[in-house]
């Protein structure tokens, strides 16, 4: 009876259920690690490749920025050009139209002297006609006192008349040559004035071209700007990739090694069990270890650490004041747990640290990795005022990682708690609403 006992106590240290359920469970949860971690290299592969081709895309958008730099710099240098040009035409429209102006007075002069000229020879005129016109000339003619004398009247008579049509045949001349340089120098006014027109629609042309550049230039820019955010993305989610990548890892080492204690642990049980059949000579007993698993449970708790309230536990004390879902117009794709003082914040199960840093999102964050009955879960603990643990430990469930606060992009203090199924991705599609899987 009391090696019998013996050998029930014996089981019950080391776990009777989990030994014999062991080996196949252990093998197959190994395996899906093993499958989750390759999943896991696909999609660092993936992002890579992403990330090469944000990377060719920023080249390329680097080379258009330069070719449209280049083309501002010419368009630029186009519109300075127009600008002096057309400074030099305006400089020549005021020159013409002084020009003009003077022209226009000599010729109002010249009028004024033909007029003037024209009077007085109209005066003549009329004297002669009021004596008798030519009478009045053979008055002058018959006046002479000798044969000479009458040569000389005559040709005076002549020279006279004569000299008075050569000045107003000069004079109209001179108008007429006045009026055609004038029209000269107004046809040279107007085709400078066309060319300033020209050069004016040239420079809205440049100008509409200048902002059209401008545009572009914006616009590449932002494209550039977007394709950084989104390889700064690329390379934050293979950071997170490569974080869990390792994670896993030591998972798989830690479920062999415990996988090799386990079937020692069991080894050592049969060995002790064959020791009191030899020595008691009951053959009962072994088959007995089966049944009486369940009769000493309670001594299991000294040897293991209790696991209270299934895998999961309570992360932070408080008052839960945002639920998973909707919110604001945006998804929230966790619980906030708000509280004052000195709050710790606990480990919600066993796991290990896939990430332990400071985001200027998520404030002081750490990531915890779990493997739960062969299912991988990752638990996010954001905003927290401090953070006691660091990437790559291995944690238990309820052991302290930090304190409650309000880091990153958080109002007020509290904790920001998420519960994914697998690994995390920045798309968070592996979130799930902890309420009812996670004590809250
Ligand atoms: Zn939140």
């Amino acid at each position: 009876m009391k090696s019998k006992l013996f050998v029930l106590n014996a089981a019950a240290v080391i776990g009777l259920s989990s030994i014999l359920a062991a080996p196949a469970a252990y093998a197959e949860s190994i395996n899906s690690l093993e499958n989750k971690k390759s999943q896991i290299q696909d999609q660092r592969s993936g992002l890579e490749s992403k990330v090469n081709t944000a990377n060719d895309k920023i080249k390329q958008l680097q080379d258009q920025q330069d070719k449209t730099r280049a083309e501002m710099k010419r368009i630029d240098l186009a519109i300075g050009e127009t600008n002096t040009k057309i400074r030099e035409k305006n400089e020549q429209i005021t020159t013409t139209k002084a020009e003009i102006e003077k022209l226009k007075a000599e010729i109002v002069v010249l009028k004024e002297r033909i007029a003037k000229r024209n009077d007085i020879l109209k005066q003549r005129a009329l004297t002669y006609q009021e004596n008798g016109g030519k009478t009045n000339y053979l008055e002058v003619i018959f006046g002479a006192s000798s044969f000479g004398d009458l040569i000389d009247r005559v040709s005076a008579v002549s020279e006279i008349m004569q000299a008075d049509e050569a000045l107003v045949n000069q004079h109209e001349a001179d108008k007429k040559q006045l009026e055609e340089t004038q029209q000269q120098v107004e046809n040279k006014l107007a085709s400078l004035e066309s060319m300033k027109k020209d050069l004016e629609s040239m420079k809205a042309k440049l100008s509409t071209q200048k902002v059209e550049k401008d545009k572009l230039m914006a616009q590449l820019e932002k494209e550039e700007k977007d394709t950084h955010t989104y390889k700064m993305s690329l390379e934050e989610e293979d950071e997170m990739l490569a974080a869990q990548q390792a994670t896993i890892s030591k998972a798989i080492a830690l479920e062999k090694q415990r996988q090799k204690e386990l079937e020692e642990a069991r080894k050592k049980a049969a060995q002790q069990a064959a020791l009191n059949n030899a020595s008691s000579g009951g053959s009962g007993s072994s088959s007995s270890s089966n049944s009486g698993g369940s009769s000493s449970g309670g001594n299991v708790s000294n040897e293991r650490p209790a696991i209270s309230g299934g895998a999961f536990t309570r992360p932070a004390v408080g008052t839960l004041t945002s639920g998973f879902g909707g919110r604001w117009g945006a998804f929230h794709y966790g619980v906030d747990i708000a509280n004052s003082a000195d709050v710790p914040i606990l480990a919600a199960a066993d796991g290990i640290v896939a990430r332990s840093y400071y985001s200027s999102s998520y404030g002081n964050a750490v990531f915890i990795t779990h493997s739960i009955n062969g299912q991988i879960y990752t638990t996010v603990y954001a905003h927290m005022e401090s953070r006691m643990v660091s990437t790559g430990a291995t944690v238990s469930k309820g052991q302290q990682i930090g304190i409650m606060g309000n880091t990153g992009e958080s109002k007020g203090q509290h904790l920001h708690f998420e519960l994914h199924k697998g690994s995390w991705t920045p798309s968070k599609s592996g979130a799930i609403n902890p309420v009812g899987i996670v004590p809250l």
